[in-house]
């Protein structure tokens, strides 16, 4: 598979109905998100590392192919430092980008795997659900905790997203769980 770049966002008025079907990526920033999109796309610096957490505001398509779907990068939330104004501005652009998106499948939501439950992260898995859009839960470094606790968190997300499967355990470092994340995108990207 093939990962490109092809549009980046940063206001309410420059989204349009854009046509594709899309799978988006959401979590709080130092989460890892750009280290995935960049393990996926096999290559170091697609997706830029944040230096500086919390600045990327921006959402970013990028096109899988064969496939032909679209992996859209949504900015980090939950950064300590951001202003109130910069938070709000943050919600309403992913609310705008998600409600009444017929072509949004799913939101892959990255959950830290060092971290016990985080507010923000619950807050979003409920509003998805309020709005009926499907969650995919991911664990990410989940090279650093050890099996035992992994499988803590994992039944502890089991049991706030209501979800019979596990959220999948993810590591850009290693590649545990790259295959399975493909397969669970193109299950949800195929009509
Ligand atoms: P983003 O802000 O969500 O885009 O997060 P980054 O991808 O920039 O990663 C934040 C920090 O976590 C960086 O220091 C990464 O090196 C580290 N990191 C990301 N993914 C992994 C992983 O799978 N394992 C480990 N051990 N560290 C990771």
């Amino acid at each position: 598979r093939t990962i490109e770049l092809v549009k980046t966002i940063y206001e309410i008025k420059q989204l349009e109905d854009f046509p594709e079907v899309q799978i988006a990526l959401a979590g709080r920033s130092n989460v890892g998100k750009s280290s995935l999109v960049n393990k996926l796309a096999g290559r170091k610096k697609l997706a830029k590392i944040s230096s500086k957490p919390g600045k990327t505001r921006s959402l970013n398509y990028y096109r899988v192919d064969p496939d032909g779907f679209y992996l859209v990068d949504l900015p980090g939330y939950g950064y300590a430092k951001c202003s109130k104004t910069e938070r709000a501005k943050w919600a309403n652009l992913i609310e705008a980008y998600m409600k009444n998106n017929h072509q949004l499948r799913a939101v892959a939501v990255l959950l830290d795997s060092r971290l016990e439950p985080q507010k923000l992260d619950i807050e979003l898995t409920s509003y998805l659900k309020s709005i009926g859009i499907p969650v995919i839960p991911i664990l990410t470094k989940s090279d650093k905790p050890k099996q035992r606790e992994r499988a803590k968190l994992q039944n502890q997300w089991k049991d706030i997203l209501q979800q019979e499967k596990a959220p999948l355990c993810f590591s850009s470092k290693t590649g545990m769980g790259e295959d399975k994340l493909w397969e669970l995108f193109a299950e949800y990207a195929t009509p």
